[in-house]
């Protein structure tokens, strides 16, 4: 069966063109997929135009597109296994990982399922008896979503379960690197009743298919999750035509750890806040920022468990952590090891490609700490996306919070204290989006996610990330009409 999904079939690519896709453990393609060209990008734009403009779905009850989001939850579950296997395979995550990520996406379509049901209409008092006024909300309309590779799945469910319960039609984009799981959502989306045109996906590289998404006049609304360059650019492509652009974008994440904090527990936090998944996390807590007088021995403990992580196949249940996702993000992330040996950072585990035999074929890389590092150096700026810890110490906590907001990104941040009235001053003095006190990671549907700064100017989930696929619109309803008679002539 062809991969692209235009106009409600399912089609190959315009050229003819595939591309393999790779599994990180192997190294090797296990399949391959149509290739968008940029007319194929194109034709899906116009699909979700017409869908739009000519199509029921912008009007269809709230209550049935409901329905159709809580059918596509339901779904989800029963392919859950499935699509676990297939996201594993294309990511390199493991299993266990992959079986959240599937529950994690089902329960977000459940919540829209419920969230699109809330009336944010409003009637606003303007103090004249013969006046309504009501602030409405509306579709944006056409809408691009644009993924990443790291959480494909989860990423594009962040935006496509909200814009379709909006009313919105959609072109959905993976990245050219993971684009399995998305065209699974897409059959079942479309099982669950979306009609024709109202979802479209493109696969292809983002160079090719992204000036169609991104730039086109019929495209109202972009919603791009990935690197920091990309979304520049996007940013600057929607310019022209003034859309909504909303980005997602990297972070550099602080993890606060005080003295008081239980040390076992601390170091279990920063141990997986920094490596799991490889660290190919956008909320990584790469940055250990940890107060003077527990440092040694909290990153003594952090090294000793990091040695420990159980590399290995994605499928196998005994690895903790897979490979990279590829060979190209294995060299980058290579790079700023490099990086941070020649800035003087103290390298205390990993640093290399891990040497076991049953590791050779894939995209591994060994768990890497590096002490002695502070804010001039590149390794603490920059988002490596790969299994690279950073320790810095402090004294104080105003010297805590100075190093934890010192980046120019802000998605989120960590705290560790016994304290509490110091974890929510620290987490009041935190410019990031989403803060963590005595925890690193959680994240639910019903609270808003999303970046401050250079992390990003959206929010996905909650009820944000229902508004952003929306607009308002007053409307003015005069029950006597009479002349204004401002002109007297
Ligand atoms: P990229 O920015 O390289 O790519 C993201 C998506 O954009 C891909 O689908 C890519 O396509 C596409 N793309 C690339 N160029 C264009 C273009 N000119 N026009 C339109 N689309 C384009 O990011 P990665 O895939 O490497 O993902 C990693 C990044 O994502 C990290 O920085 C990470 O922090 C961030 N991220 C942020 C999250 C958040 O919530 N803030 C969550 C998860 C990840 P293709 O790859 O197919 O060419």
């Amino acid at each position: 069966m062809p991969d692209l999904f235009i106009d409600g079939s399912w089609r190959a690519s315009g050229d003819g063109g595939t591309r393999d896709v790779i599994d990180p453990f192997t190294g090797q393609a296990f399949t391959a997929v149509d290739e968008a060209t940029a007319d194929d990008a194109a034709a899906a734009v116009a699909a979700a135009r017409r869908a739009f403009d000519d199509g029921a779905w912008p009007s269809t009850p709230v209550d049935d597109r409901s329905k159709i989001l809580r059918r596509t939850a339901e779904l989800l579950e029963r392919d859950k296994e499935e699509i676990a296997h297939t996201e594993t395979l294309d990511t390199g995550k493991t299993l266990a990982e992959s079986r959240i990520d599937v529950d994690d996406v089902a329960a977000v379509f459940r919540y829209y399922a419920d969230e699109v049901l809330v009336d944010v209409d409003r009637t606003v008092d303007v103090g004249r008896d013969d006046v309504v006024s009501r602030v409405v909300h509306a579709p944006v309309g056409v809408c691009s979503l644009i993924a990443p590779w790291n959480y494909p799945l989860l990423q594009i469910a962040w935006k496509v379960a909200p814009a379709l319960g909006a009313g919105c039609t959609t072109v959905l984009k993976p990245s050219e690197v993971t684009p399995l799981s998305t065209v699974h959502l897409v059959r079942l989306l479309a099982e669950a009743g979306v009609p024709d045109g109202v979802v479209n996906l493109v696969l292809g590289g983002g160079p090719t298919v992204g000036p169609a998404l991104t730039e086109h006049d019929d495209v109202d609304l972009v919603s791009f999750t990935g690197g920091l360059a990309t979304g520049q650019r996007i940013l600057r492509a929607g310019a022209e035509s003034v859309k909504r652009v909303t980005v997602e974008l990297g972070g550099k994440n602080p993890h606060v750890v005080f003295a008081d904090a239980d040390l076992a527990t601390a170091v279990d936090l920063v141990l997986t806040g920094a490596f799991l998944h490889s660290g190919q996390v956008c909320s990584a807590g790469t940055r250990l920022i940890v107060e003077e007088s527990i440092a040694d021995e909290l990153v003594a403990g952090v090294v000793e468990r990091a040695r420990r992580i159980r590399l290995g196949s994605g499928l196998d249940p005994s690895s903790e952590s897979g490979p990279l996702v590829s060979a190209a993000h294995r060299e980058k992330v290579e790079g700023y090891v490099a990086l941070g040996l020649a800035e003087g950072a103290r390298l205390l585990t990993g640093g290399k490609r891990p040497a076991a035999e049953h590791l050779q074929t894939g995209f591994f890389y060994e768990p890497t700490v590096f002490d002695g590092c502070d804010r001039s150096m590149r390794i603490v700026q920059e988002e490596t996306f790969g299994p690279i810890l950073t320790v810095e110490r402090f004294r104080t906590e105003a010297e805590a919070v100075a190093l934890a907001n010192d980046t120019a990104y802000g998605l989120a941040g960590g705290v560790q204290t016994a304290d509490v009235a110091r974890g929510e001053r620290v987490a009041a003095a935190l410019r990031h989006g989403t803060v963590w006190i005595n925890d690193f990671g959680p994240y639910v549907p019903q609270a808003e996610w999303g970046g401050w700064g250079r992390s990003g100017n959206g929010r996905e989930l909650g009820p944000e990330g229902l508004a952003e696929y929306r607009q308002s619109k007053h409307v003015w309803r005069n029950a006597a009409p009479k002349p204004a008679d401002w002109f007297t002539g």
